[in-house]
C-alpha cells in the first residue's frame, strides 16, 4: 500500500464543516474564483482540481459540475414520470437553474417557473456553471427572482401540475419552506394529483426533520407521501433524499414505460434507479411506520 499521500496544505482545500453531523467533507482547489455578500447570502465560486467548479452558499457546498447530476436529475425525473402529464411546473429556489434544465427535457412540460430568491445565484450560474443554464432561453422557461414561500401564497388555485422545491437548507430565506403553512399553499395551487418534490436532505443525520416535513405535508393535506433516496457526495454525508407528496392520489407507481423510452439522456436516472430510490432502509421503514 502505498505510502499516505501527504495531506495537501490547508490552503488548497476547501473544507465544508458540518457540525451537526460531526463530519466534514472537502475539494482540492486550485484557486477562488469569485466571493461576494448578496442581500441574501454569501456566494463563493471555486476552481477544484477534480470536481470542475464548485458554488459555495453561506459556507455549504451546492453546485459542483462533477456530480450535480445526480441531484438534479433525482429532484426532477421521479415526480415527472409519476405525474400523468404535468404541464405547468414551478421550482423554488434551484437558482443554479441545474433543475430547470431537466424538468424542460420533458417535452409535455409546456410553463417552467424558476422562483429564485437571490438573482446572484443564477447570474454566477450563467458564467460559471453554464452547462446547467443552457435552457434558461426556452421559451417554456421563466425566471422569477422573487420569494417562493410569497409566490406559492399567490397562486390560483389548482393552477400547477408539479411543484419542485431545491432549496437550501432550512435555515434563513428557506426556513419558511419546510412547514405546514407552505405546503398548505402548494396544495392549494396544486391540480388534482399534482406532486410536490422537496429535497430533505441527509438520511443519516437528518430523520428529525424528513419526519417532520412528512408530518406537516399530512397536515396540509397531501394524501400520499414518500421518500425517495440517492447518493450526493458533496453534500453532508454523501446521502441524500427528496420527498415527494401527492394531492387526493397515491405515489404507488409511475409511468415505468414512458420512463424506458424516454427521449433524452440521463447519466443517473432510470427504471431501476427510480424504483431502488423508492426502496427504503429498516431504520426509515420503522421510523415512518411503513
Ligand atoms: N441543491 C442545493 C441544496 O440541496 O442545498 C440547493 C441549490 S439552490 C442554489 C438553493 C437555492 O434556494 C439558493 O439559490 C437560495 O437562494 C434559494 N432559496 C432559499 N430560500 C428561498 C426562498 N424562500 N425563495 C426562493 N429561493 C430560495
Amino acid at each position: 500500500m502505498s505510502a499516505p499521500q501527504q495531506n495537501a496544505t490547508a490552503q488548497n482545500w476547501f473544507t465544508e464543516q458540518h457540525a451537526r453531523s460531526g463530519s466534514s467533507f472537502g475539494l482540492r482547489i486550485k484557486e477562488r474564483l469569485h466571493a461576494e455578500q448578496t442581500p441574501y447570502q454569501s456566494i463563493e465560486i471555486y476552481d477544484t482540481t477534480d470536481w470542475g467548479k464548485l458554488m459555495v452558499i453561506d459556507g455549504c457546498t451546492m453546485v459542483s459540475t462533477r456530480d450535480n447530476f445526480l441531484y438534479h436529475e433525482m429532484m426532477s425525473h421521479p415526480a415527472l414520470f409519476t405525474h400523468a402529464r404535468a404541464k405547468r411546473v414551478v421550482i423554488i429556489g434551484g437558482g443554479d437553474c441545474g433543475t430547470l434544465r431537466e424538468v424542460l427535457r420533458h417535452e409535455e412540460v409546456e410553463h417552467a417557473v424558476q422562483v429564485e430568491i437571490d438573482e446572484r445565484v443564477t447570474r454566477l450560474a450563467e458564467q460559471y456553471f453554464p452547462e446547467l443554464c443552457e435552457s434558461n432561453a426556452d421559451p417554456r422557461a421563466e425566471l422569477l427572482f422573487i420569494d417562493g414561500i410569497k409566490y406559492m401564497a399567490e397562486q390560483e388555485p389548482e393552477s400547477i401540475d408539479v411543484v419542485i422545491v431545491d432549496s437550501t437548507d432550512p435555515v434563513g430565506p428557506a426556513e419558511g419552506l419546510f412547514n405546514a403553512d407552505f405546503y398548505a399553499s402548494c396544495h392549494r395551487a396544486l391540480r388534482p394529483s399534482g406532486i410536490l418534490v422537496q429535497q430533505s436532505e441527509s438520511p443519516l443525520v437528518h430523520l428529525d426533520l424528513i419526519k417532520s416535513m412528512r408530518t406537516a405535508m399530512r397536515v396540509a393535506d397531501f394524501q400520499a407521501v414518500k421518500t425517495l433516496l440517492f447518493p450526493q457526495p458533496l453534500y453532508p454525508t454523501g446521502w441524500w433524499s427528496c420527498t415527494m407528496a401527492r394531492k387526493g392520489a397515491d405515489l404507488s407507481g409511475f409511468r415505468e414505460r414512458g420512463a424506458a423510452t424516454k427521449q433524452f439522456a440521463t447519466r443517473y436516472y432510470n427504471v431501476d434507479m427510480h424504483k431502488a430510490a423508492l426502496a427504503l432502509p429498516e431504520f426509515m421503514r420503522e421510523a415512518f411506520g411503513e
